[in-house]
């Protein structure tokens, strides 16, 4: 057994695949021993992931606030505390708060057999962002 206290540093989330503040605390990275890696993800108001896929697709658990999840096929949802969403590999997607609200989810994802879990994709453009906020459901 391995007991890990909550006194490391949360990370902020990269500007290369992150717009916005967004802070990240690991909860597991993929290993020899499990290919499967765990994060609790805060975003700031407005902030969002870029576009990207998952290998192995990907669990998200919301946590707190109100965010929105869209896919490039066009599909957007809100999403609450309670709330989970699976995305299928391959499927290119973003998540996120929404404009005016915080937004935390648990972000489950298995790494492929070169050890990646994701591959990132451009930025969501400010009007691709006001789209989703309006086509929510
Ligand atoms: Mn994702």
């Amino acid at each position: 057994m391995k007991y890990t206290r909550s006194n490391d540093r949360t990370a902020t989330g990269p500007a290369a695949s992150f717009t916005g503040t967004v802070y990240v605390d690991g909860l597991r990275a993929p290993d020899g021993q499990s290919a499967v890696g765990c994060g609790h993800v805060r975003f700031t108001p407005g902030a969002r992931t870029a576009w990207h896929h998952h290998p192995k697709g990907q669990t998200l658990y919301v946590t707190d606030g109100i965010g929105l999840v869209a896919t490039r096929a066009g599909g957007v949802q809100e999403i609450r505390p309670g709330d989970v969403v699976y995305i299928e590999p391959g499927e290119e997607h973003w998540h996120g708060a929404t404009a005016d609200r915080f937004m935390a989810h648990v972000a489950i994802q298995e790494a492929d057999d070169n050890g990646q879990v994701v591959t990132w994709l451009d930025h969501v453009t400010d009007d691709e962002y006001s789209a989703a906020q309006g086509a929510r459901s």
